[in-house]
């Protein structure tokens, strides 16, 4: 059995807002799961590696850009639970704190172009085809195994929420946590947010895992210019995020919840009382390619 024992409290905190009030809201802490395996990674990653071991496979080919969270987490769990990894990489070859702590794992690197890298089936067969112990692992971990291994999350849940919050990547962690809530008839409204630009098309990503779509609220304007795009204004609110409530988060992805949830409470969306959590999916290591943009209290450099 591959397992890893870890602790995900759900924590109350309460998130400043414009108007000088707070919105108090529960944090699930999937970011204390692991350092490296870290938040919906681990989930993802769970039962596609008691797969790949069922199957005798022993090396494990994923794919990610240059700050992927996902390659981090293979990287360590591979070294962790007994397998060989491989990272193909999108793009040109680059040097950063990430990928050199996965080469560390002994992850093997392999650059790509951004044209090959489209097709990953392709690339994957035409690499590994003489490899019987190769084992395919979408980016980012997008999977029906993913989905199954992020619908526990809502298992562990310690109360029903009214509104529960979770950035979108490839949208497996919203489906999974939408199968969990579904599972247990929950009356909770579940809000995806991509992290994308456009990202109304999250919704068929979010609803290909299921017969009969569920709903949910998909709000596309928490993107703050695209992937990896950030804001000055976004990187000042996670400044006052982490002074205020001691939560660090990612600007690739969870800033951008918390920032939705801000600009809801400001606009009134939540009613009195009403409980609110926020999935922390983790990845703070995106944080470390940002942190020269963060403008840092004068005497700093001192
Ligand atoms: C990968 C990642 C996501 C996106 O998850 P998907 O299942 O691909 O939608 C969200 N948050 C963090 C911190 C991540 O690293």
């Amino acid at each position: 059995m591959i397992r890893l024992e870890y602790h995900s409290p759900e924590e109350q905190v309460t998130i400043p807002l414009a108007n000088d009030q707070g919105q108090a809201l529960w944090v699930k802490r999937d970011d204390l799961i692991h350092p490296f395996i870290s938040g919906n990674k681990w989930r993802k990653l769970k039962y596609l590696l008691q797969k790949a071991k069922d199957q005798d496979k022993r090396h494990m080919v994923t794919f990610g850009g240059a700050w992927s969270n996902h390659l981090l987490a293979t990287a360590c769990a591979g070294a962790k639970f007994g397998f060989k990894t491989t990272g193909l990489v999108r793009g040109e070859e680059v040097r950063n704190p990430l990928l050199q702590v996965c080469a560390l794992f002994g992850m093997e690197l392999i650059f790509v172009s951004r044209e090959a890298y489209r097709d990953k089936a392709t690339l994957f067969e035409a690499r590994y085809e003489a490899d019987e112990q190769a084992f395919f692992i979408d980016e980012g971990g997008a999977s029906a195994e993913g989905v199954q291994g992020c619908a526990e999350l809502v298992d562990e849940l310690e109360q029903e929420y009214d509104h529960i919050f979770c950035a979108c990547g490839t949208g497996t962690t919203a489906a999974g946590i939408l199968k969990g809530l579904q599972k247990q008839n929950a009356k909770t409204l579940f809000h995806a947010i991509p992290v994308l630009k456009n990202g109304s098309f999250m919704q068929a990503e979010i609803d290909q895992w299921f017969d009969i779509a569920p709903g949910y609220a998909l709000h596309t304007d928490y993107h703050f210019g695209g992937y990896a795009k950030t804001t000055q204004k976004l990187l000042s609110y996670m400044q006052e995020i982490a002074a205020a409530t001691g939560l660090l988060t990612d600007p690739i992805y969870t800033a951008k919840v918390f920032a939705a949830v801000k600009d809801l409470a400001e606009k009134g969306f939540f009613n009195q009382g009403e409980k609110i959590l926020v999935i922390h999916t983790g990845g703070l290591f995106g944080l470390l390619g940002k942190l020269d943009e963060f403008k840092l209290p004068a005497g700093y450099m001192l």
